[in-house]
């Protein structure tokens, strides 16, 4: 007889982890609290505008590939990806904005009409950025770190004279070594941000993102983001696994030390012989599991730093907006300062870098005709509220940046749709710790690779973990990552690097 596997959640991480687990034979079974898969990639339709509310930049497409081919298909054809040339525009306060093409080649030149010499240098960066990338790919992302050797092993250890500088120096310190702009060192330095963390906490590790973003470029799938999700559900139903929404679940059930199934709401009961929750793990740890079975208690997440909060604006324009791109950056002068409110002192940062996505520039279909749809995040710290006061004045901000970047000064009159999404909404949405936005812990020394909250639970011996909480952290490639992970510990599959067909 078949196994039988319940997932708790239905976002990217527990999609990802259902197909796996179905095209190995078990039976999969997911439950939803809400109405419809994707979890944080969502989509909410307004006025004639369709607006993307979760994810915009689809990197690492070599993870995507690698996660389809398992399944004898791939991720160019089923998402009908495009790649973005140029990749994106950058607003630095006060200065003429930038365009960045994605192609260290030729943003070499935009780096030294800047600072006499960056455009050599960054050739250089980049090339370390790939190697480190290379290596992250290689040794550690498809890594579980659960024996000495995962970590002592030889290809890591050779790394290690070139690799300890970039763990022990923070990102800024590291960007800081190589380009004295604050304009450069913004470029370099902005992805912590999706990555749920400073680039004055993270390691210079994460200086692989320069990898992506001036290698390996910025993709889109031609039918929005939510295609990610249609396209998982899509191969899930061919497999069989079976999709329950409005089905939010009150508890794991329990037998001693071992996990009999789940107990949805209405107190229907549902038995399995494996229980994966691809909710935040906090959530999971917290509220669906007793005290005794908890492996990470309330005291646990105290001593933990989540990924920032966010406010999203989502405005749908009368009339085109040919300043923007598909991408675009807004960052402010008080760079280091706006950091430290989010993830040091917890405040509204006074002064607030943004990102803006202008996806009509891709898909027009996203609004009616002459029209632009926009939708801007705004990162806030970790479990802060906004009063309406201060959420009129931020989407005030947001309005006078927009005008400013777009250069139509009649910005604020032709808004004719506008959609808030307040931080706690995430909380209140997807049972999100502290209202995180990203889906997980910040990507700081201490909570990364092996130092991440793992995707097994301590306590019960058939409860597992998957998505952008645990291994190996926050955004869509990553849960793609994880959902492996979490299967090799789910069959005992000790080997490290990517599954291959033979391991499903
Ligand atoms: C605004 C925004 C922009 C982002 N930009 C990018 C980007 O450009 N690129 C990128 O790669 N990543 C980006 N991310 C991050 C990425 O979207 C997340 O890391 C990823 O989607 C997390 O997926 P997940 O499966 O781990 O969690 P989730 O998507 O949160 O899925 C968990 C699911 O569990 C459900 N659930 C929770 N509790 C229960 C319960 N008790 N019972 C039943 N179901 C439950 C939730 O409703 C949810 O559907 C962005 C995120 C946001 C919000």
């Amino acid at each position: 007889m078949k196994k039988k596997a319940v997932i708790i959640g239905a976002g990217y991480g527990g999609l990802a982890l259902a197909n796996l687990l179905a095209k190995a034979g078990y039976e999969v079974a997911v439950y939803e609290k809400n109405p419809s898969a994707g979890g944080r990639i969502q989509v909410v339709k307004q006025n004639g505008f369709t607006f993307d509310l979760g994810p915009s930049w689809y990197l690492m497409p070599e993870i995507f590939e690698q996660y389809y081919q398992l399944f004898g298909r791939s991720a160019k054809t089923e998402l009908d990806l495009v790649r973005f040339s140029p990749g994106y525009k950058v607003w630095s306060e006060g200065y003429d904005p930038l365009i960045i093409q994605g192609d260290v080649d030729k943003d070499m030149t935009t780096f030294e009409a800047i600072e006499p010499g960056a455009g050599k240098k960054l050739q250089r960066y980049v090339t370390r950025s790939s190697q480190i990338y290379e290596v992250a790919v290689k040794h550690a992302l498809y890594n579980n770190f659960t024996r000495v050797s995962d970590v002592l092993q030889w290809p890591l250890l050779r790394q290690l004279p070139t690799m300890l500088p970039l763990v022990w120096r923070t990102l800024d310190a590291h960007v800081s070594r190589w380009f004295r702009d604050l304009r450069l060192k913004q470029l370099l330095e902005y992805h912590m941000v999706f990555l749920g963390s400073s680039p004055f906490q993270a390691p210079a590790v994460y200086s692989l993102m320069s990898h992506l973003d001036f290698r390996s470029g910025v993709y889109y799938p031609r039918r929005g983001m939510l295609e990610l999700v249609n396209s998982m559900e899509r191969l899930g139903r061919s497999l069989g696994v079976a999709y329950h929404y409005n089905s939010p679940v009150k508890q794991i059930v329990l037998d001693g030390h071992q996990a009999t199934g789940i107990e949805l709401m209405n107190g229907e009961r549902i038995a399995a012989d494996l229980v994966i929750s691809a909710a935040d793990i906090h959530h999971t740890e917290t509220k669906l599991l007793p005290p005794a079975a908890q492996s990470y208690p309330e005291k646990y997440w105290q001593k933990r730093q989540p990924g920032p909060g966010a406010l999203l604006v989502a405005l749908g324009i009368k009339g085109k907006l040919p300043n923007l791109q598909h991408h675009n950056l807004y960052f402010v002068n008080k760079w280091r300062e706006n950091f430290a409110a989010i993830y040091e002192t917890h405040t509204v940062p006074e002064h607030a870098s943004l990102y803006v996505c202008n996806p009509t520039k891709t898909d027009p279909s996203l609004a009616p005709p002459e029209h632009e749809n926009l939708f801007v995040l705004l990162p806030l710290p970790a479990g802060v509220t906004l009063t309406p006061q201060q959420e009129a004045a931020c989407v005030k901000k947001i309005v006078k940046i927009l005008t400013e970047m777009s250069g139509e000064s009649d910005l604020p009159k032709r808004i004719v749709s506008r959609l808030i999404y307040s931080p706690e909404q995430f909380s209140e949405q997807f049972n999100a710790w502290q209202y995180n936005a990203f889906g997980g812990e910040s990507h700081l020394l201490s909570q990364s690779v092996m130092f991440r909250t793992r995707n097994r639970s301590k306590k019960v011996s058939n409860l597992y973990y998957v998505g952008a909480g645990t291994l190996p952290g926050i955004g869509l490639p990553m849960c793609l990552i994880s959902a492996q992970l979490t299967y090799k510990r789910i069959t005992g599959n000790r080997r490290r690097g990517p599954l291959t067909k033979e391991d499903i």
